[in-house]
């Protein structure tokens, strides 16, 4: 069993100021292997007390920018180092492909290269055109101050890093709470920092749940911006705690994707192939446990049943298993509640006529796949309709539901048909047809004959329900920073607007 002292306050570890602790389950066979402490609110003042003493000290917001620049590339290497043992963590952790864990860490060590390069080539500020030659005015940004970020279990550590590194670019100091139940990671990366010579106090982590550390930081009058991704309701609660402090609250929700195939890009074995094969890795990548996840299939109905058949026939033969061992494609749920919460989905969904097409239950047991993991097939559900709440509602878990279209208008109106606007995508061979959906839909991003990728320079976030701001890209660095406007007289005179 690993033990781990998990609470970083100024520089060192220590558990709860309460005692206890938390064991980690490992979703694969649902047994402890790891312990860690479980935070309470003090635990957050203690942390936030930290951060503010670091930030008001001046020594990191003060620190040149090719310093902190340094810093971050330092880190990315360290990440590179322990690749492999980050990758484990998560995948024990998270329920990952050790495939998955690796993308993983690549992804955040680019993260952490790209806001160094980012702050690196930026200029002094923005000069202002005053009108007279007495007068310099000079637009600069300057770090928030203390920011707490709240994170949840699907991507601990991604989810994170999006928020450090851009935070300690800007100059901020911060707390961070991972998901209590996918900590590991989190609580490596802080120690990656304190590695690359972060100073005492600008990095804090407190591990424990949400209703307790993560409202406290939500709330705390000393805490300047608070960076949330999770769910929606816990989201609302979040930017409700924040309110009365007047804090800037960035949120990262949920999403309900569509991925929207139009019969011309099925026309020839290979396009067909391909929006096939990317629907599939749409849906079930990690589970379908993805903000992004193409969990609405919204298909052109000349094509449905042969779209639909192969779709089925490969998504029964995805290979389940403990996410460490070779030849698995998908590991388990992340958790019971989550396994139940997909089972649920899936049952209201053929009470409410969906038609059963691959998947629906738990797997048998194998030599790969313990009794006690939270394993779901990949289920794939027809002649679904836009009232059903499986269509409405983020599953989170390995399901896709299909819908059809006889019309691009129809099109559009189905994929636009939710309270959220993560992401989406469109299948065509027609390049015109393209440009007209992905600008017609109403998510933050949209994909054209693929699905998933992102890149660190483009922003990432949602329209709707999906949350408030964005991370990464330029604008991801904005959010943990103040604009200010410096107007300096170089020949003051008074101005006699008063004639006493
Ligand atoms: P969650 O909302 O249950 O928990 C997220 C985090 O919030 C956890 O750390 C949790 O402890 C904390 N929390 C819970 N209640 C809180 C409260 N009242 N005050 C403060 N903190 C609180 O979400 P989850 O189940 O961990 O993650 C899944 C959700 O995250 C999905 O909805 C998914 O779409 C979303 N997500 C979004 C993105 C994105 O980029 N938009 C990325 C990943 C995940």
């Amino acid at each position: 069993m690993l033990t781990r002292t998990t609470i970083h306050a100024d520089g060192a570890w220590r558990d709860a100021l309460s005692g206890e602790t938390r064991e980690i389950l490992d979703p694969a066979d649902g047994l402890p292997f790891a312990v860690v402490a479980e935070g309470g609110a003090e635990d957050a003042d203690a942390a936030v007390a930290a951060a503010r003493a670091a930030f008001d000290s001046g020594a990191w917001p003060g620190t040149p920018v090719a310093e902190r620049a340094a810093l971050l590339r330092r880190t990315a290497g360290l990440l590179v180092r322990d690749r492999e043992e980050l990758a484990l963590l998560e995948s024990r952790d998270a329920g990952k492909t050790l495939a998955e864990g690796r993308a993983d860490v690549d992804c955040v060590a680019d993260a952490f290269r790209y806001f160094a390069d980012l702050v690196l080539a930026e200029g002094p500020g923005r000069v202002v055109d005053a009108g007279s030659d007495t007068v310099h005015s000079v637009v600069v940004h300057e770090p928030v101050g203390v920011c707490a970020m709240i994170t949840p279990w699907n991507y601990p550590l991604l989810q994170a890093s999006w928020k450090i590194a851009p935070a300690l670019a800007a100059g901020n100091t911060f707390v961070v709470k991972p998901s209590e139940i996918t900590p590991l990671s989190t609580v490596a990366l802080i120690a990656l920092l304190a590695e690359a010579g972060l100073p005492s106090g600008v990095a804090n982590l407190v591990t424990g749940p949400g209703h307790t550390v993560g409202a406290r930081l939500a709330e705390h009058p000393d805490v300047d911006l608070v960076s949330f991704t999770g769910g929606l309701t816990s989201g609302v609660k979040v930017a409700q705690a924040a309110a009365p402090g007047v804090k800037k609250v960035a949120l990262e929700l949920g999403g309900k994707n569509p991925n929207v195939v139009f019969a011309d890009a099925c026309r020839t074995a290979e396009g067909f192939d391909t929006a096939v094969d990317q629907a599939l890795n749409a849906a079930f990548i990690h589970s379908g446990q993805v903000c992004s996840a193409g969990s609405r299939l919204i298909v052109e109905e000349s094509v449905r049943e042969r779209f639909v058949a192969e779709l089925s026939r490969r998504a029964a033969r995805i290979r389940l298993g403990r996410g460490t061992e070779d030849g698995v494609e998908c590991g388990p749920l992340v958790s019971l509640a989550q396994l139940e919460r997909t089972e649920e989905y899936v049952a209201s969904a053929l009470a409410e006529g969906a038609v059963l097409r691959s998947g629906g239950r738990r797997p048998e047991p194998s030599a790969t796949r313990p009794a006690g993991g939270y394993f779901h097939e990949p289920t794939v559900l027809d002649r679904c309709h836009r009232r059903m709440r499986v269509i409405r509602e983020e599953v989170f878990g390995p399901v896709l539901t299909v819908e059809t279209f006889h019309t691009e208008d129809e099109a559009v109106a189905l994929a636009n048909d939710t309270e959220y606007g993560l992401a989406g995508a469109v299948w065509t061979a027609d390049a015109a047809r393209a440009r007209r959906v992905a600008g017609r839909l109403r998510h933050g991003t949209v994909w054209i004959n693929d699905f998933h990728p992102y890149l660190p320079q483009a922003e990432w976030g949602g329209f709707g329900k999906s949350g408030v701001g964005r991370e990464l890209g330029p604008s991801g660095l904005a959010e943990y920073r103040e604009t200010k406007h410096v107007y300096q007289n170089l020949a003051p005179r008074p101005v006699r607007w008063f004639s006493g």
